[in-house]
């Protein structure tokens, strides 16, 4: 007897999903917002502590910021699931849904995480693959759902790591085609022209099918604190109580969510200076040797033309710039993503990469 115990077969090709977190002085390598939230937020969060029962397990039922959330969104609180991280919120809605012998669809290139969480769940992928400037084709989308009738069906818009929102006739359709719920990403859903929680509002055909998930890791600059909801049906919302851990949401987190929803202008205001800082970031890059891709959200995909993506991923890093090399990741070859910082880790970021494009001049 001995030796080490096997993993479970199907996740022995498996590997963790990591952004690798160096020191460096700019960060801008996982799409955090790279301003605080406010402090009148940490001053109220502070009082709040003081009215912590710390001995007390949390309201289980996330009340209070589930009411938030719904008073926010004009939704029924009941439509409401929050949990740690929008990653969790999609875990809960694989363990409900999916597992052996059900298929999860997705368009690659997209956030690694849906397809990973499904493999974790033992939910067979299906994947198509995006059109020219990584647009979702419809024919394509029929095409999948028609022979693989899954249970679930992956959308993210804005897209992750490629950056547009999908149009609201790409959302419309997909869910009149496909058999499960479709499930709309919006973890940088404020930085997009619309939202898909409009379908949900207004009652869209099919919208009982229809979940968007939110996070507060991103605009609400709040990535420390793990917290991330969805607005789906309530049959949706208790299928994913069911599943997830009792008292899986502590109550710090609770309270820095709903309290977090009272400087929406705040948050708005923040969104505004990014996208702005996006603006002159592609402007730049439209200057330089690079391809690059238009951007709703806080990030922007680039190629570079001349010179290997790892080469400069290297020569960031090596001026204390962190961007993300996606160079090796399916459908994004050569390519690198990086994040709007503030304007001088932008500006950091702009003259170091020019700087690592000439060094490929002759
Ligand atoms: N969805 C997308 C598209 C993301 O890019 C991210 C973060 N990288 C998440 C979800 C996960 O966010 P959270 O921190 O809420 O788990």
């Amino acid at each position: 007897m001995g030796g080490p115990v096997p993993l479970r077969p199907d996740l022995s090709l498996l590997s963790g999903y990591h952004s690798p977190q160096v020191d460096v002085e700019v960060r801008l390598n996982t799409n955090e917002s790279p301003l605080p939230p406010p402090e009148e937020w940490l001053a109220e969060l502070r009082h709040e502590l003081g009215h912590i029962d710390f001995n007390r397990y949390p309201d289980r039922d996330v009340t209070a910021l589930r009411a938030a959330l719904g008073e926010l969104h004009g939704i029924d609180p009941a439509r409401v699931f929050c949990a740690n991280g929008s990653n969790e919120v999609l875990q809960c809605l694989l363990l409900a849904y999916g597992g052996a012998g059900r298929r999860a669809a997705l368009f690659e290139p997209t956030y690694a995480l849906h397809s990973h969480i499904a493999s974790l769940t033992a939910t067979e992928v299906v994947r198509a693959w995006r059109g020219p400037d990584h647009r979702v084709d419809l024919e394509t989308v029929d095409r999948l759902l028609e022979e693989s009738q899954p249970v679930v069906t992956f959308l993210c818009s804005p897209n992750n790591p490629t950056g547009r929102a999908e149009p609201p006739e790409v959302v419309a359709h997909v869910l009149e085609r496909a058999p499960g719920l479709v499930v709309v990403d919006e973890a940088y859903g404020q930085f997009a022209p619309w939202s898909a929680l409009d379908l949900l509002r207004h009652g869209t055909p099919g919208a009982d099918r229809l979940v968007v998930v939110r996070t507060f890791s991103k605009t609400w600059s709040m990535a420390a604190c793990r917290l991330g909801y969805m607005a789906a049906h309530p049959d949706v919302v208790a299928a994913c109580e069911a599943v997830v851990l009792p008292y899986h949401l502590d109550a710090v987190t609770q309270a820095a969510g709903r309290l977090a929803l009272r400087h929406v202008d705040a948050m708005e205001a923040r969104v505004a200076a990014i996208t702005e800082e996006r603006g002159r970031i592609a402007a730049a890059l439209g200057e330089l040797p690079v391809e690059s891709w238009p951007s709703d959200a806080n990030f922007i995909l680039f190629r570079p033309a001349d010179r290997a993506a790892t080469d400069v991923w290297q020569d960031l890093l090596d001026a204390s710039v962190l961007v993300r090399d996606c160079s090796s990741w399916p459908g994004l070859d050569n390519c690198l993503r990086v994040t709007v910082g503030t304007p001088e880790e932008n500006d950091r970021f702009l003259s170091a990469l020019g700087s690592s494009l000439d060094a490929a001049r002759p």
